[in-house]
């Protein structure tokens, strides 16, 4: 299933309409060139899951944490080099999903694929100029 959205606040939405459905415990994985509106898409979905912090780009601290009835972690990967599985553990990233009350999110999660369990949910998106095209296989778009 895909959906394309033609700006920002558009991918906001998107983000803020599944936030809403989630239950806790879900991996969610985004993949996409740099731009392509995957930080866009969280905010969206901190907001559905009613978190009111700003939500920014965790690019050069690998995580940030966001805590409401269910606690959002969000990760982006890019920066992440060869010795990232250490780094993983020393996020403490393995002890946080799969829990009940967690979402944990996931930019650039391509890079750490073969670590991420088979529930894993993935959304890709592509850029093209102001459209987004967004891709998933787990929810209705
Ligand atoms: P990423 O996290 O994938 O690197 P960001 O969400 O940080 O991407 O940045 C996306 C940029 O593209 C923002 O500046 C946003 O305003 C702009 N943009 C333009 N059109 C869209 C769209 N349809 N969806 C999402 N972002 C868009
Ligand atoms: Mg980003």
């Amino acid at each position: 299933m895909d959906i394309i959205t033609k700006d920002a606040e558009s991918t906001q939405r998107l983000g803020q309409k599944i936030g809403s459905t989630l239950k806790g415990g879900e991996i969610i994985a985004l993949t996409g060139n740099l731009g392509a509106g995957k930080t866009t898409f969280v905010q969206g979905l901190a907001q559905g899951l009613g978190i009111m912090d700003r939500l920014t780009s965790p690019t050069f601290i690998l995580m940030r944490e966001y805590y409401g009835e269910l606690n959002l972690y969000h990760l982006d990967m890019y920066r992440l080099e060869n010795n990232f599985w250490e780094e993983i553990r020393n996020l403490g990233l393995t002890d946080l999903w799969g829990k009940a009350g967690n979402v944990v999110v996931i930019e650039w999660a391509e890079k750490i694929k073969e670590f991420l369990p088979e529930s894993t949910i993935w959304i890709d998106f592509i850029q093209k100029e102001d459209e987004r095209i967004i891709t998933t296989d787990s929810f209705e778009l």
